[in-house]
């Protein structure tokens, strides 16, 4: 997605030179939070003097501004739907993420997530409706794919557009 945004250019028809941003992601092995190519967010800035606007495109690494990988909390949040003790605790251990982080995630699903303007409108496009009381479990659930691996992919890259700055700040959790 950013190497189309890359080629697209700026709207000014100026070309885009990389500008990203730092990011410290959390939730993933050591290697993996330590890898340079996850610890920032691409971004691009107009080369043209005077316009130098900044284009960010979506992203299926990073949801928003959450410091943890969005496939922690989506895969996390999953987990979550009905969670035995042990479970919750093994999973804790795993990502290193709190169980008030993990209800935030699960209220963030369910409430803010199914109230945007772009789910109301990005849901039609989905072959079958989504039960919104099963969040994100069902929307996994909507993307066929021979791999579990591929599914949460094809999420990722569906729900991206509310990662870009011109998302509602609302939806940046
Ligand atoms: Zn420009």
């Amino acid at each position: 997605m950013a190497a189309e945004a890359k080629e697209r250019g700026c709207p000014c028809g100026g070309k885009l030179h990389r500008a990203c941003y730092r990011r410290k992601p959390r939730g993933g092995p050591p290697e993996v939070e330590g890898d340079r190519a996850y610890r920032r967010r691409l971004s691009f800035c107009c080369a043209e003097e005077g316009c130098r606007r900044r284009t960010t495109p979506p992203s299926a690494l990073f949801l928003g501004r959450k410091v943890y990988f969005g496939a922690v909390v989506v895969l996390v949040s999953v987990l979550h739907q009905g969670p035995t003790p042990t479970r919750l605790a093994r999973l804790q251990e795993l990502v290193g993420v709190s169980a008030r982080t993990v209800r935030r995630w699960r209220q963030w699903w369910l409430e803010t997530f199914v109230e945007s303007r772009w789910w109301r409108a990005a849901r039609g496009r989905l072959r079958a409706p989504v039960d919104e009381g099963r969040l994100p479990l069902s929307l996994l659930e909507a993307f066929a794919a021979a791999e579990a691996q591929q599914q949460l992919v094809h999420l990722l890259r569906f729900v991206s557009p509310l990662t870009t700055t011109s998302a509602p700040a609302s939806l940046v959790f």
